[in-house]
């Protein structure tokens, strides 16, 4: 079972990657995780990554692909795997499909967990951190005991720039650019499935197996 996530930033569709590796036995590939990974082994594709990264630039397409492509060709990936971070773009999606038609194989679902903007901004808008211990805290949902302080170290918890509500409306903005064009793309190859994301993670990954079955 080959599977891609798609949905927005802070959409959930990492936990639900994890849930569904979890479930079916099938690796989690998450892009992130291979960069890091390849870089931390030194490997010639980890090399080639970093040399852009340590000049602050991106990563092209065509690198990325390759590094995924090695990391799905790997015996654990045999019986499938669930994507998540990629492809983020078309380029990426056309590569990727036209390399599994060539092994004879294909995506069978694309899972789009879907969130509605301004709950995303909600979401990310509550979250506090601790920068000295790194815990996290939301608001609403996981409130720290006393009010703007760390359970864990009693240090002050700040609302990070990532999660500020203008930084995350140009994310969500940039997403969707990108995003709608691979919804469309599966959509037309007929495996594109839709969730809404905005229920209790356990209620979204019912849904999902219910799909995948
Ligand atoms: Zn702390």
């Amino acid at each position: 079972m080959k599977i891609v996530m798609l949905g927005a930033p802070g959409a959930g569709k990492g936990t639900q990657a994890k849930m569904i590796a979890e479930k079916y036995s099938i690796p989690h590939v998450s892009t992130g995780d291979i960069f890091r990974a390849n870089i931390k082994n030194g490997t010639e594709l980890g090399k080639e990554a970093k040399s852009y990264m340590d000049k602050g630039e991106l990563v092209p397409d065509e690198l990325t692909v390759r590094i995924l492509l090695d990391r799905v060709a790997q015996d654990d990936c045999k019986n499938g795997y669930v994507l998540d971070g990629f492809p983020r773009t078309i380029p990426q999606a056309e590569v990727l499909d036209a390399e599994l038609t060539k092994m004879g194989d294909k995506i069978d679902f694309a899972i789009n967990v879907e969130v509605p903007d301004e709950n995303i901004v909600r979401r990310m808008s509550g979250r506090r951190a601790c920068l000295k211990c790194g815990a996290t805290y939301h608001i609403v949902h996981i409130p720290p005991v006393k009010e703007g302080i760390c359970d864990k170290c009693g240090s002050e918890l700040v609302l990070r720039d990532d999660d500020k509500e203008e930084t995350v409306k140009n994310r969500l903005a940039v997403y969707h650019e990108q995003t709608q064009p691979l919804i469309d793309f599966y959509d037309k190859k007929g495996v594109l499935k839709e969730v809404d994301g905005t229920v209790d993670s356990k209620d979204v990954f019912a849904a999902i197996t219910g799909i995948l079955g």
